[in-house]
């Protein structure tokens, strides 16, 4: 049996992380009661960041789930209501929209999309144990906590060549491991990390472990041709081999592009359904920072109430007219 929540909120966020929450903030403060359903492991990627250095506001830098609570506070601070738990399905064919919790129904008037995007992990049990412990996934984040350290990037596509050419901004050495003998990369990005005397190359190898107890020591790395498996050491692992949107549960009612984000109206957020809208790393994956998504966030609420208020006009308008 579905069990339909009384009544029907004005804005459901989906998603729990700098874009959700703070789309719940813009939304709280407009006096709209959003319900959140922020995903049982809300958060988002931040809560595999330890410091964060690049948000503005936090000169000294926070941890990531330190943060991500601050994000949640403030936006239930001015009445936002949170469901701890994954969307298992919606339905935008009609007003109200529908947002399923398992057997559990809440009903919309508008929804916005928050789920973000997830790194592709190497898939090691290691690798989880040594998340913020010199295991990373964003060069643009963590790059300054290794100045004169040896880090390894692993993959062969744009990103690594971009993580690569940063990282070497700091590191005294950075070894690009991928799993081929060919790139993926861009050419123009790939001379470009060729050209660089800091950076060097494994092939044909992947990884087996990151070695480490509370901090990243080495990799061992297999040769995908031979077998044979050799540990190196370094300070840091950068794994660039792309980041998947989370949108399984939307591909059959919102537009996306081929790798699965959603695409929303040029100059808004709103997706193909008027009162659907989509927010932070599920529809950008260029910028892809917390700052980015937080202000993402904001512009979906603002969307999210124009679309109400418009509707309310309208509303008032068809009952003030005079009936023929
Ligand atoms: P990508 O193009 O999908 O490349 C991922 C890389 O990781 C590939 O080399 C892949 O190897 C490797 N890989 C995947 N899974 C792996 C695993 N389990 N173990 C080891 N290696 C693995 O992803 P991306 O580099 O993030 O780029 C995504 C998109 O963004 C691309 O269209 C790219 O052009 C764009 N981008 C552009 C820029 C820029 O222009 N400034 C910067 C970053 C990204 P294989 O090659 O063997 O499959």
């Amino acid at each position: 049996m579905t069990m339909t929540e009384n009544g029907v909120r004005e804005v459901i966020i989906i998603g729990g992380g700098p874009a959700g929450y703070t789309a719940a903030l813009y939304a709280a403060r407009a006096n709209l009661r959003p319900l959140v359903i922020e995903g049982f492991n809300w958060g988002g990627q931040l809560m595999i960041t330890s410091d964060v250095e690049n948000y503005p506001g936090y000169p000294e830098g926070i941890m990531g789930p330190e943060m991500m609570q601050d994000f949640r506070r403030q936006a239930e601070r001015f009445g936002a209501d949170f469901v701890t738990d994954d969307v298992t399905k919606v339905d935008f064919s009609e007003q109200p929209f529908r947002v399923s919790v398992e057997d559990h129904e809440y009903l919309g008037e508008t929804v916005i999309v928050a789920t973000g995007a997830s790194a592709r992990q190497l898939g090691l049990d290691s690798e989880q144990k040594l998340q913020g412990r010199g295991m990373s996934y964003c060069a643009t984040c963590d790059a300054a906590f290794f100045p004169n350290k040896h880090v390894v990037v692993v993959g062969g596509g744009d990103s690594a060549m971009e993580e690569a050419t940063f990282l070497s901004r700091f590191a005294s050495k950075v070894t690009v491991v991928h799993r081929r003998d060919e790139f993926r990369a861009s050419q123009i990005m790939l001379d470009r990390a060729r050209g660089n005397d800091k950076i060097e190359w494994i092939t044909n190898a992947v990884v087996d472990e990151v070695l480490g107890d509370t901090r990243v020591t080495g990799l061992r790395l297999r040769n995908v041709s031979t077998g044979e498996t050799w540990e190196i050491e370094a300070d840091g692992v950068f794994a660039a081999i792309g980041h998947d949107p989370n949108t399984r549960l939307f591909l059959d009612q919102l537009d996306h592009d081929e790798a699965g984000y959603l695409v929303t109206k040029p100059g808004s957020t709103e997706t193909n359904f008027p009162g659907v809208f989509a927010v932070g790393d599920v529809v950008d994956h260029i910028y892809r920072q917390a700052v980015t998504a937080a202000g993402s966030g904001c512009m979906g609420a603002l969307d999210a109430e124009r679309f109400l208020a418009a509707r309310e006009g309208h509303l008032m308008a068809a009952e003030a007219a005079p009936r023929a």
